[in-house]
Formats: C-alpha cells, sequence, structure tokens
C-alpha cells in the first residue's frame, strides 16, 4: 500500500521545462546557445567551455521551436479534464525574469496561435461545458485572481487595490482568503476579460509599492462546480479548482546587491520560491511525514491543492544564450529537484 501511494503521488507531480529561442538582442549581440534539448528522450544538456556537459531529465522538455498547442495539450489539458472532474490542480511556470514564465501562462494576446495555458484552458473548459451540459448536469464557473508581493495577498479583482488580504481556515471549507472577490462567468470571453482587468491592477500595485510585476506571484483561480445524478442515481456536487501561477523571477535578487527593504524582498521572494521546491520535493519523495506548507503565503494558500489527490505540474523557463549559465543551471536544479 505504501509503495502503491509513493508512486500514485508522484505521477500526480509533473515537472516539464522550456526554451526560449534566442531573442534578437542575444542574437545580434553575439551570444551563442549553451543549451541543448532532447525532446525525445526528455533530456537537457547544458555546457560551458572546458566543463563536461550536464544532462538533467524531466517529464518532459519542450525546445525552442515548441507551439504554445502543443505545451497545453501534452502537459495541461489532462489536469483541465481532471478539474471539471471535481479535482484540484496546479500549474506552475518557474524561471528567471525574462525566460517564457508569462508567454507560457497568458501567451501574446493578439495572436490566436499564440495563446497560453490560461487562454487555452479558458476555450477548454467552457467547449467541455457546451458538450455535456444540459438541464440534468449544470456548471457554475467563477474565478479569482490573487498577487502575493512581500509575503502580503492582494486581490487584483478588488476595488481597494491598497487592501491586504488575509488566510483562514475552516474545517468546512478548507483554507480560503477571507473577502477574495470572486466572479461567475459564463464563456471564454467572459474570463479572457476578468484576467485583462486583473493584469492592469498588478501594474497598478506596482507602481503603488515602486516594484515590478516580477518580483510578485500572480496566482488566477478557476473554481468548477458541477451538479449531476451520479452513478448511483443520487444528485451530486463536485468542486473542483485549477489554480495557475506566474510566480516571481527566479533570479537571485541578493546577488544584485540590494540592500534596505530591496534586501528584505529578495530575501522574502527567496525563501516562498524555496518553501514551494520544498514542498513539492517533499510530496514527490512521499516519505516525509510533514510538508511545510505554512513557511509561505504561496504554499499555504494553496495547500489544499499541493498533494493527497491534487494534480500539480511545474514548468521551468530558461533561456538558451550562454551567459545566462549559472541562472539556467539554477533552474534546472530546481525543477530536477522538485522531481
Ligand atoms: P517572463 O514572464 O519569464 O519574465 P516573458 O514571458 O515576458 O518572460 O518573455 C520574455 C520575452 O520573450 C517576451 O517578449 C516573450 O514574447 C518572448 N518569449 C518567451 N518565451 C518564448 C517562446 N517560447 N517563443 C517565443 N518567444 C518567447
Ligand atoms: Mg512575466
Amino acid at each position: 500500500a505504501f509503495f502503491f501511494a509513493t508512486c500514485l503521488m508522484s505521477d500526480n507531480v509533473k515537472v516539464i521545462v522550456r526554451c526560449r529561442p534566442l531573442n534578437s538582442k542575444e542574437k545580434s549581440g553575439g551570444y551563442k546557445e549553451a543549451v541543448q534539448c532532447d525532446e525525445v528522450n526528455g533530456r537537457v544538456l547544458i555546457e560551458r567551455p572546458n566543463d563536461p556537459p550536464k544532462s538533467f531529465t524531466f517529464d518532459h522538455v519542450f525546445g525552442k521551436d515548441s507551439r504554445q498547442v502543443d505545451v497545453y495539450n501534452l502537459t495541461s489539458r489532462p489536469i483541465v479534464d481532471f478539474v471539471c472532474e471535481g479535482y484540484n490542480g496546479t500549474i506552475f511556470a518557474y524561471g528567471q525574469t525574462g525566460t517564457g514564465k508569462t508567454f507560457t501562462m497568458e501567451g501574446v494576446r493578439s495572436n490566436p496561435e499564440l495563446k497560453g495555458i490560461i487562454p487555452n484552458s479558458f476555450a477548454h473548459i467552457f467547449s467541455h461545458i457546451s458538450k455535456i451540459g444540459d438541464s440534468d448536469h449544470t456548471f457554475l464557473i467563477r474565478v479569482s485572481y490573487l498577487e502575493i508581493y512581500n509575503e502580503e495577498i492582494r486581490d487584483l479583482l478588488g476595488k481597494d487595490q491598497k487592501k491586504r488580504l488575509e488566510i483562514k481556515e475552516r474545517p468546512d471549507v478548507g483554507i480560503y482568503v477571507k473577502d477574495k472577490k470572486e466572479f461567475a462567468v459564463n464563456s471564454a470571453e467572459h474570463m479572457e476579460k476578468i484576467m485583462s482587468q486583473g493584469n492592469q491592477n498588478r501594474s497598478v500595485g506596482a507602481t503603488l509599492m515602486n516594484a515590478d510585476s516580477s518580483r510578485s506571484h500572480a496566482i488566477f483561480t478557476i473554481t468548477i462546480e458541477s451538479m449531476d445524478k451520479g452513478p448511483d442515481g443520487q444528485q451530486r456536487v463536485r468542486k473542483g479548482q485549477l489554480h495557475m501561477v506566474d510566480l516571481a523571477g527566479s533570479e537571485r535578487q541578493a546577488k544584485t546587491g540590494a540592500t534596505g527593504d530591496r534586501l528584505k524582498e529578495a530575501t522574502k521572494i527567496n525563501l516562498s520560491l524555496s518553501t514551494l521546491g520544498n514542498v513539492i520535493s517533499a510530496l514527490v519523495d512521499g516519505k516525509s511525514s510533514f510538508i511545510p506548507y505554512r513557511n509561505s503565503k504561496l504554499t499555504r494558500l494553496l495547500q489544499d491543492s499541493l498533494g493527497g489527490n491534487s494534480k500539480t505540474l511545474m514548468i521551468a523557463t530558461f533561456g538558451p544564450a550562454n551567459y545566462n549559465f549559472e541562472e539556467t543551471i539554477s533552474t534546472l536544479r530546481y525543477a530536477n529537484r522538485a522531481k
């Protein structure tokens, strides 16, 4: 039974990586690619002159020519299906600023082919509903959008952008954020509109706090409730939650010579990312009886959706250029450890 539980657990956590192409600045600067992606074997090779190449293996590797739709179908589609069945799932994008976290999660709004995981999930959820929903099987979809900056929670859909929200727990509902705004939505377009509103508030907040959005975690949550008759003919209500998290940039902030408030902030970012890594590796390991959810707001908030029956996907993004060697290695190590 123990072995079985361990297998189940590790199957519930997938770690994949994605490399972006060299950008025009890197090309014109004459930077070379130091990373090779072996998509067939799920391996990444990274090389520095005079060092033997290092190799890392993941559940899946997406190279620089990977398409958004393939990333969605191979990694996120099964999780969204699972959430539609009433379970919880979390998708994280982790990586250095500028490596494609937001590109992977949101994509480029103006180009349908460049839609990221979040808008693809909107379309998927509503097509699922239109296929199986009828008067005997009804759905209620709600969304919320939070940001964690400096270990403080803000509601990106709230009226007062200065307000800080608190995490609470109740035996009947589990963990929740007090006063969080939730909107019932009835179409993919409606969801996109709400996400855009939240994104505008991300920059408002960043200005208020003299920061930029690369130093905060953004958590977009979709709650899917459905009501139908179960196999026993009894009415049943199922509820699944999908969290999609664009994490703060993983660059080692303390290295930049920050002092005072900036240093405090950097320490908090590092703490929440390392806590997330510790939680995920403890879940994968399956042997730890203690999971350090309480060590950061992010893991505490997502506690009910990490572990147990939930599915977790970690997407680590990096750039190919040789000047990023240290950061890329650190991203690959983080992702590797998560598995
Ligand atoms: P992050 O959110 O990690 O800071 P972004 O998602 O904003 O990084 O990506 C930085 C830039 O690189 C953006 O202009 C984005 O469009 C581009 N980019 C990122 N990943 C890819 C990719 N896989 N293919 C093409 N362009 C990408
Ligand atoms: Mg970003």
